[in-house]
């Protein structure tokens, strides 16, 4: 009865992950009404950056995307159950050796990176006497993934290297699609129309979230989304059009009032200047926030900023709570760390980081809310 209850309510863990999928929802239509009639494609990789891609898929679906995109082939397999089988999975670091059969047998479409991953892929075809489909992607300027012009041209002398293969789409991935003025992204745009011209039938996967909102050039003839659904801007430093989608609050487990001159946390790195009031937080860096806040970010209760003070612990860390009324906190309080006064955004710039690595290492240890699509 207890652990039902405790289930029930969250009181047992470390916070509450609320997680909007009526927002993921919106979100996804919003960027479809900006690439029309090309459609979008959900980026669920890395677990849907760390929302849980068993709730998000389906969702998305539901709402009209065929077409998902994971990093890893045994993320691929995972996801599979959870979409009906007219959807598209692709796997993004392609495939490593002896993976081939069995992705073949789940219906899962590798993106193929390298002239030795295309071959293996193609082996497998001609054995089954069969077209596998692939998608092909190219190094369009990033330097990370994918084909090297030299490889391409290998491909064009020698067409013999498709027989076995479906080209479904020739893919390549934007290096600075966040940065709308970086010239960067007018030359991985001409670099792919050139791949493009090279294979006239394929169409076209090219735009992440930041590459839809540089316009419709860049849109090819599939988009594919990640960091947008889940409500991060898709343009660093610019208005966010996404709905937030991640709400997240931590629990208070203990509160306390001491003097000036008092050391909190880890290495005494903190020592009140004055008489502070105190609350410690049931979250800390192995809650997926991160240890440089330290001392710089904040909570929010009722509006109102709460320093992080001392050093961010594994589990735990140490708010100063002195601008609330007394009474304000007591054991079990949630303050909010991601929220209406704390975006995603924030958050990611006062940690030194990126909306994407907050929301992936967020972890398993909140209790987590989904509100219906
Ligand atoms: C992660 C990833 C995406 C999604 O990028 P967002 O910026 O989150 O939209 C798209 N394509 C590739 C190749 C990726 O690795």
């Amino acid at each position: 009865m207890i652990n039902a209850k405790i289930e029930h309510d969250g009181a047992g863990a470390c916070g509450l992950l609320s997680i909007d999928l009526g927002a993921l929802r919106a979100n996804y239509l919003a960027l479809c009404r900006r690439t029309a009639p090309v459609k979008v494609a959900a980026v669920v990789k890395a677990d849907a950056y760390g929302l849980g891609a068993g709730r998000v898929a389906p969702v998305l679906y539901a709402a009209g995307c065929r077409n998902f995109f994971v990093a890893h082939f045994h993320e691929a397999l995972r996801l599979k159950p959870y979409i009906p089988s007219d959807a598209d999975i692709y796997v993004l670091n392609g495939l490593q050796p002896g993976s081939e059969i069995t992705c073949a047998d789940a219906g899962i479409v590798p993106v193929l990176n390298s002239l030795e991953q295309l071959a293996n892929w193609s082996t497998l075809g001609r054995d089954r006497q069969t077209r596998l489909p692939a998608a092909l992607q190219f190094d369009t300027g990033m330097s990370r993934l994918g084909l090297a012009p030299e490889e391409t041209q290998e491909i064009v002398g020698q067409p013999s290297l498709l027989d076995w293969v479906d080209v479904s789409f020739i893919m390549s991935h934007l290096a600075c699609g966040d940065e709308p003025d970086n010239a960067a992204n007018t030359g991985a745009l001409a670099n792919m129309r050139e791949v493009a011209a090279l294979f006239p039938a394929a169409r076209v996967c090219f735009a992440n979230s930041g590459g839809i909102l540089l316009g419709t050039d860049f849109h090819g003839d599939l988009a594919r989304t990640g960091i947008a659904l889940y409500g991060g801007a898709p343009v660093a430093g610019l208005a966010n059009p996404m709905k937030p989608v991640v709400r997240l609050s931590v629990r208070v487990i203990q509160t306390r009032t001491v003097p000036a001159g008092t050391a909190v946390g880890y290495g005494g790195a903190h020592v009140t200047k004055g008489e502070t009031r105190l609350a410690t937080i049931s979250a800390g860096y192995a809650d997926g926030l991160p240890r440089h806040l330290s001392d710089t970010g904040a909570a929010y209760f009722d509006g109102v900023r709460l320093p992080i003070v001392g050093r961010v612990s594994m589990d735990s860390m140490t708010l100063d709570v002195s601008a609330l009324p007394e009474s304000a906190l007591k054991l079990g309080s949630l303050v909010e760390l991601i929220g209406e006064h704390q975006t995603l955004e924030d958050i990611a710039n006062a940690s030194g980081t990126i909306s994407y690595e907050i929301l992936t290492r967020l972890g398993q240890r909140y209790h987590r809310e989904y509100l219906p699509a």
